[in-house]
């Protein structure tokens, strides 16, 4: 299993560098290739969130020398959004679509990453879905309302589709998340004619096991991708964040819809994929995602292999 790190830099700014002059790197991509295949994180860009979104149900005395840990400043938190791609020689996956361009104006970057990286959209020939929520599927849309990834096939937990494509969940979910669900149900009724459904255990694709990890969406799921001996875990937002995630994963956090199911889902995840000692990518953790879990006692500490 080999690493490569690299940064993509492209026109104005590549010359830039050369010249010296310290133009920052445009997208960081960092490739992992195990047995036959090749993985790939792209950058969709960042997100904006209130601090709040993730901290508010926290004990904020046991929280303080966390965030001082980790040095996150007070007021927005702006993590990352990774996308992972995978290429076995016969298929090109993408996990995930990334927020396109209507949710917010530092995310949906990915067509700028997939340029870079040489890949175009008909190239890919599978989009899997670790769940419905905007900075994820939005961008499954090109600003027609066509599939973007024209050719590929497009599937999606049975859970997660049956929860966002429910008239009755508008008006169920809580009132901050209503741009959540009518965004959802329009990009699965665009896709409703060409879409493949999975469950829990299923292999989605030869070689990736999806693993129900519900909790921070009714039908979240994570993947399991094996090439020979070798695994990788691609936990979507079941491990949401490089920092109290880790720290205290059986916290409650503000960014799970059913917050005690998540934070069970979280101390399972983590405790296994600190047993096998596999890799992992994750959505919102920092260095394009990739990395690997230490555990000290009933906590964990992410590794990052990215760039
Ligand atoms: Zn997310």
């Amino acid at each position: 299993m080999t690493i490569t790190r690299r940064t993509i830099l492209q026109g104005a700014g590549a010359s830039l560098a050369l010249a010296g002059l310290g133009a920052r790197s445009a997208w960081a991509s960092t490739e992992l290739n195990f047995g036959n295949a090749k993985l790939q994180t792209l950058s969709d860009g960042h997100l904006s969130l209130p601090a709040d979104f993730i901290f508010g149900p926290m004990p904020k005395d046991k929280l303080a020398p966390i965030l001082e840990t980790y040095k996150i400043p007070e007021g927005a938190l702006t993590p990352e959004c990774n996308l992972t791609l995978l290429r076995d020689g016969e298929r090109v996956i993408l996990f995930d679509t990334g927020a396109g361009s209507t949710f917010q104006p530092s995310a949906g970057k990915l067509t700028e990453a997939l340029d870079a990286a040489e890949i175009a959209p008909e190239d890919v020939t599978h989009v899997v879905f670790t769940h419905a929520h905007p900075d994820h599927i939005w961008g499954v849309l090109d600003d027609f309302d066509d599939p973007f990834f024209y050719e590929a096939e497009h599937m999606i937990g049975k859970a997660e589709w049956d929860y966002w494509y429910d008239p009755a969940t508008v008006d169920s979910i809580d009132s901050s998340r209503t741009a959540f669900a009518v965004g959802a149900k329009r990009r699965l009724e665009a896709l409703e004619d060409a879409i493949t459904f999975f469950d829990d255990g299923e292999e989605v694709l030869p070689g990736i096991m999806a693993h129900g990890t519900y909790g921070h969406t009714p039908g979240h799921m994570a993947f399991e991708l094996r090439s020979g001996s070798e695994s990788v875990m691609v936990v979507g937002d079941a491990i949401g964040n490089h920092h109290v995630a880790f720290a205290r994963p059986d916290w409650n956090s503000g960014s799970d819809q059913d917050q005690p199911m998540a934070a069970a889902t979280r101390v399972k995840l983590l405790d296994q994929i600190a047993h096998d000692q596999m890799r992992m990518v994750g959505f919102h953790l920092p260095g394009g995602g990739l990395g690997r879990v230490e555990r000290d006692g009933d906590t964990y500490r992410f590794v990052s292999e990215g760039a």
